[in-house]
């Protein structure tokens, strides 16, 4: 099969968690599978982490895992009959005491709720569908709220509150719990969602920290106090999401785009996978075919050069998830030679402490588009070469060879970048030739290809890059 550069990331849920599901999606293109910490028990998700890796143990990939705990995600309680019609001009009651809803009365679960709510603000349920008006408060436990736009208000919808400063900490105790599952999993990417600032990722990475864990942080961007402070939300996390559809409740929806294109190109600046993600395919949970303007969606976030492309309803709940993730996969082939994603030539900052490692590879990189390498091949336990060759993105395969098995399944996410295991560290003429021979055999490259090979002499120190060498395939 041939490679895909940009990569596929495929949520999991009850429609594709089976190991043949999971593999036919594996077949089809898929990189990295997300579990969505909202949906499932811990033994749901436990089989599906354990099905993933016997895959990849069978198959010999690499596909890496991303957990997505909840955040401060607020949420209706149950609805009587599992939803009620409430109409324009209705006023409803929104209670932070647990009851079962109806048209009169609906419980929130979020205990300052009160407290935080102004009057005027609007408060958005299931995606923005169903809008309501905040117009009194009893300021211990109850607001009374009119209907701006009505609908089937069902139970346990997402409420996303616009114009509202919520005060729950950035992780829950459902996310605590959460986490200390994906700890003891080993789950290569760990997602964060409603980041509001850089400070809501180094609390998680400190926690990471402590349990020397070396499990990655992707900042989810979907609120728009992170958009104020985004560079160091950028700066701190180890990747991020675009997470449009929370994000296009909580701002102008309009105002996404552009959003969507300024976070893609300094994440690529600052060497941080980016992810687009959210309804990229999203008729096809019913339909055997994306819409045109999903075609053109996906096609230009991989035209941006986006890290990954996300799918969720689509395939954790949708009616064909392999085909989901093949159609995805064409899409990304049929545009990834477009010269829109290559060649960004970020020169290295003179000054940095690392200048050494970005000098070579931005020259290495400078090198595979001067001689139309087929190759970028690299030797790294830290992964900070791999990360750094692909933010420059250089129109060759970029090859990785690792003695780090988490760093290979977390590589899996990273643009263009194809790992390799490899522990044999006794001198670089010995590396050389092996690697030359294994992507040879691996049918990556063929005779009279250039290859490019980023390294670190002296070998034993398996320090930062500092040295570049052409070779040309025999
Ligand atoms: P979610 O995040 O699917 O966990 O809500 C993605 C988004 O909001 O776009
Ligand atoms: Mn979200």
């Amino acid at each position: 099969m041939k490679f895909n550069r940009t990569k596929i990331v495929a949520t999991i849920g009850p429609a594709s968690q089976s190991a043949e599901v999971l593999e036919n999606m594996i077949d089809a293109g898929m990189n990295v599978c997300r579990i969505n910490a909202s949906h499932g028990s811990h033994e749901q998700q436990q089989l599906i982490i354990d099905t993933l890796r016997n895959l990849n143990a069978k198959k010999n990939v690499h596909t890496a895992l991303l957990y997505d705990l909840q955040g401060p995600k607020l949420r209706i309680g149950d609805m009587r009959d599992g939803g009620v019609i409430i109409k324009e001009g209705d006023e409803i009651i929104l209670t932070t005491n647990d009851c079962i809803g109806d048209e009169k009365r609906v419980f929130i679960k979020y205990a300052s709720f009160v407290k935080d709510v102004k009057k005027h603000d609007t408060i958005l349920v299931d995606d923005g569908k169903i809008e309501l008006e905040a117009i009194q408060s009893n300021g211990i436990d109850e607001v009374v709220t009119k209907v701006k736009f009505g609908g089937m208000l069902s139970s346990r919808k997402g409420v996303n509150l616009p114009n509202t400063r919520i005060t729950l900490p950035s992780l829950t105790e459902k996310d605590k719990a959460d986490l200390e599952f994906a700890l003891a999993n080993n789950i290569d990417w760990i997602g964060l969602s409603f980041v509001r600032s850089a400070k809501d990722i180094e609390a998680l990475k400190s926690i990471i920290k402590y349990k020397n864990s070396p499990m990655r942080v992707v900042a989810k961007i979907e609120k728009p106090e992170a958009l104020k402070d985004l560079d160091n939300i950028i700066s701190s996390a180890d990747g991020v999401m675009v997470a449009r559809g929370d994000l296009g409740v909580e701002i102008p929806m309009e105002q996404v785009p552009l959003i969507q294109k300024t976070i893609l190109n300094k994440c690529i600046a600052k060497s941080k996978p980016v992810i687009i993600a959210t309804q990229m395919m999203e008729s096809m949970i019913t339909s055997q075919r994306p819409t045109r303007a999903e075609v053109n969606d996906v096609a230009n976030s991989v035209m941006d050069g986006a890290d990954a492309v996300m799918l969720s309803a689509e395939t954790s709940v949708g009616k064909d998830p392999a085909n989901v993730v093949q159609s995805m996969w064409k899409i990304v082939h049929a545009v990834q030679n477009s010269a829109s994603i290559y060649n960004r030539m970020q020169l290295p900052d003179k000054h940095s402490s690392a200048f050494v490692t970005e000098s070579t590879i931005y020259n290495a990189c400078q090198m595979v588009k001067q001689t139309d390498a087929k190759a970028i091949i690299t030797m790294t336990h830290s992964g900070y070469s791999a990360l750094k060759i692909a933010s420059q993105r250089p129109e060759a395969d970029i090859i990785v060879f690792t003695d780090n098995k988490t760093l290979l399944t977390q590589l899996n996410l990273v643009w263009g970048v194809r790992g390799f295991f490899y522990d044999k560290y006794e001198n670089t003429d010995v590396n050389i030739n092996d690697v030359k021979d294994i992507i040879k055999k691996e049918g990556i490259v063929k005779p009279g290809d250039c290859i490019i090979h980023v390294f670190s002499t002296p070998l034993h120190e398996r320090g930062r890059s500092n040295t570049v060498k052409l070779n040309v395939i025999d």
